[in-house]
């Protein structure tokens, strides 16, 4: 018999702390209620695994002995996942696979770490079930790594570990402080009601195309990485707060600034979410999207007009959410304003030439498990 096995994998929202987690900084994302089934039929006579996607047409093929260059498109997650599993030293059975998904795909929400995540869960389940994975403790730490490596190495993305960490860690009702130094994650309570104010986060998501996002992330590594050899350091989270003003370029300084500031904000805005002070994790936001506009410059017209809607229709905060150049925007709505916001904050932003964004009021949802 070989029972189906179903895993579970959320998308993720980061509330703040952009392009700080490969500086070694600090993040603040939720797990989302949206997120990605994977279902694996296990066959152990079979050598390689039959893949089909509910959003993709027709199906891929992957040997178990797959390497980087074998398979590319979307199948590429999920032969990254097979490989990097390999790799570690893991035991995966062929078999099928099914993967169905209500993550939005390239709208910085990430349906890739969700795909990663839930097939990893499934395949690892799998060797537990038949006695050649350890099981029982937590190895969570060691999956978002593996669906790391998959991503990096076999896609050929060059992404940081926050999106496994938090698809994989997220709670209901509850935010996640990462450090990227230590890899400790915190779990924050989300309070937002305070004095009879209440508040409710929101995805507008621009509907832009990233466009040149890849080329322009590398590119933000490498400054950042010039700006800590410079410093004399290993990374920028050795360096003190205000350690860009003796960068001598001025793209360098700024570059650097927005890490160093960004790391601060997180902190604030885990603390201000934690204690239920609405206006000090919106001025938090704000700063931080300003940080990404002017210092970092990362984000784009479209994106920017979102935000200004949103603060101009009463958000307590709004910034541009994900690695940039397109994406989503994350605002804190007083829950008041929410349904003014949801019906006019569209029409508002396509009136002055832009895609007509989508909004969704979210909330921290489970993290990745077999269901
Ligand atoms: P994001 O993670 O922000 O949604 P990425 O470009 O990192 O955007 O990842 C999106 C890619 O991941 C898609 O183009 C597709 O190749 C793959 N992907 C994500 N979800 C699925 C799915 N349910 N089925 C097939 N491929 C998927
Ligand atoms: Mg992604």
């Amino acid at each position: 018999m070989n029972p189906t096995i179903r895993a579970y994998a959320p998308g993720r929202l980061n509330l703040i702390g952009e392009h700080t987690d490969y500086n070694l900084g600090y993040a603040l994302p939720i797990a989302l209620q949206v997120g990605t089934v994977a279902e694996y039929t296990p066959d152990p006579a079979a050598r390689d695994l039959t893949v089909v996607s509910d959003s993709e047409p027709g199906g891929v093929t992957i040997g178990l002995d797959t390497a980087p260059g074998d398979v590319g498109g979307w199948g590429a997650y999920v032969a990254g996942c097979v490989w990097a599993l390999r790799t570690a030293g893991r035991e995966v059975a062929g078999g099928r696979l099914h993967i169905g998904s209500d993550v939005p795909v390239g709208s910085g929400l990430s349906s890739s770490a969700a795909l990663e995540c839930a097939v990893l869960l499934a395949l690892r389940a799998r060797a537990e079930r038949a006695g050649s994975a350890p099981g029982g403790g937590d190895d969570r730490h060691a999956l978002a790594r593996i669906a790391q490596r998959a991503e990096n190495d076999y896609v050929g993305a060059p992404t940081g570990l926050l999106d496994q960490l938090a698809s994989l860690y997220g709670r209901p009702d509850t935010a996640l402080l990462i450090d990227f130094r230590s890899l400790a994650v915190t779990n924050v309570p989300v309070r937002l009601a305070r004095d009879g104010a209440d508040a409710t986060l929101v995805v507008i998501d621009s509907k832009a195309p990233h466009r040149h996002a890849v080329g322009e992330y590398a590119a933000r590594r490498g400054a950042c990485e010039e700006a800590a050899a410079r410093l004399g350091l290993p990374s920028l989270r050795e360096a003190p707060a205000d350690a860009w003003r003796s960068l001598r370029d001025e793209v360098i300084q700024r570059r650097a600034r927005h890490v160093l500031t960004e790391n601060e904000r997180v902190l604030v805005a885990a603390e201000a979410l934690r204690n239920g002070e609405l206006e000090v994790l919106g001025r938090a936001m704000d700063a931080s999207h300003a940080s990404m506009r002017d210092d970092f410059e990362i984000t784009t017209p479209g994106i920017d007009h979102i935000v200004d809607t949103a603060r101009g229709m009463g958000a307590l905060g709004a910034r541009m959410t994900g690695g940039g150049f397109g994406g989503s925007v994350v605002a804190v709505v007083p829950t008041a304003v929410l349904g003014h916001l949801e019906a006019r904050l569209p029409e508002v932003v396509e009136a002055a030439g832009f895609p007509r964004p989508t909004v969704r009021a979210v909330r921290p949802g489970a993290g990745a498990h077999v269901v």
